[in-house]
């Protein structure tokens, strides 16, 4: 009896390992195929603006002397702005690398979150020009501690998605609370919102909506470093359909610490 309880065992465990080399198979063929993806999303992103740079550059080498001055302007600025835009895609590359390595040492200390939304707000001033904005964070919201830095980037990001993905002369709400745990910061939009099978797929690097979405200059990066950012300042970043209209709204929670300052009793 004993024999052929052993027989099976082995025979058990050889079938496992079948499996086991079938599913290592597949995930190895599922990963090569990921890192293809991911490097054609990359050098299209990297393309895009590159050939729109040598295009400009290469019309103002040719024919400077015959273009007209605004001419000559434009294409400058179609210069500066590809180039803004490759230099933000290669930094976000960066933050992705870190986030993805570990590397992310958030530099945190205790801020009052309005600080940081303010700064947010007059970096995104050129991007959120076309709408109205309503900022609605109370003067006496416990602070809490984050890397201001990081913080400022992913409301940036948020702000830059609302502003992008929501039709010029919309509102986009800012909103803070406390509900004695966390500390609830909420950016909405009136744009169409996230189906909702993708609430969650959107903060997954290079994920992007909607075919028209590609349109729009985007690298489906911004959501996954905010989600990396937030999560490495201990936080949770979550997105939702606005309840009481057409709209996106998304979530950061940060925990209120027990020993956390509040800005009223400081000054
Ligand atoms: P990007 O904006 O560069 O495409 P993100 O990671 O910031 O990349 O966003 C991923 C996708 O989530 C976007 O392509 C878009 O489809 C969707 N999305 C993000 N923010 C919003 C929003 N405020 N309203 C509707 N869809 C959004």
């Amino acid at each position: 009896l004993l024999d052929a309880l052993a027989d099976q065992a082995a025979l058990a465990i050889e079938r496992v390992q079948l499996v086991a080399d079938v599913d290592n198979a597949r995930l190895a063929e599922e990963a090569g195929r990921l890192r293809s993806a991911l490097l054609t999303s990359i050098s299209h992103d990297l393309k895009t603006p590159l050939a729109a740079i040598m295009g400009a550059a290469g019309t103002l080498r040719d024919y400077r002397s015959a273009l007209p001055e605004e001419d000559r302007a434009e294409l400058l600025t179609t210069v500066m702005d590809e180039s803004e835009r490759l230099n933000r895609f290669i930094a976000n590359l960066l933050d992705m690398t870190r986030i993805e390595s570990g590397a992310m040492e958030p530099n945190a200390a205790f801020h009052y979150i309005g600080d940081i939304v303010g700064s947010a707000l007059s970096r995104a001033r050129k991007i959120l020009a076309g709408h109205l904005v309503d900022v609605q964070v109370p003067a006496d919201l416990p602070m809490v501690r984050v890397d201001p830095v990081l913080f400022e980037q992913v409301l940036f990001n948020l702000l830059d998605n609302a502003a992008k993905y929501s039709p010029g002369g919309t509102t986009i709400r800012i909103g803070a609370d406390s509900n004695g745990e966390r500390v609830l910061l909420r950016i909405a939009d009136e744009g169409p919102g996230i189906p909702l099978g993708d609430l969650e797929r959107v903060f997954d690097t290079f994920y992007r909506v909607r075919k028209s979405d590609h349109v729009r200059a985007g690298t489906g990066l911004g959501l996954s470093i905010c989600r990396g950012f937030v999560e490495a300042m201990g936080g949770i970043i979550s997105a939702e359909n606005r309840t009481d209209r057409l709209g996106a709204v998304f979530t950061i929670s940060l925990p209120l610490l027990p020993d956390a300052p509040n800005l009223k009793d400081m000054t």
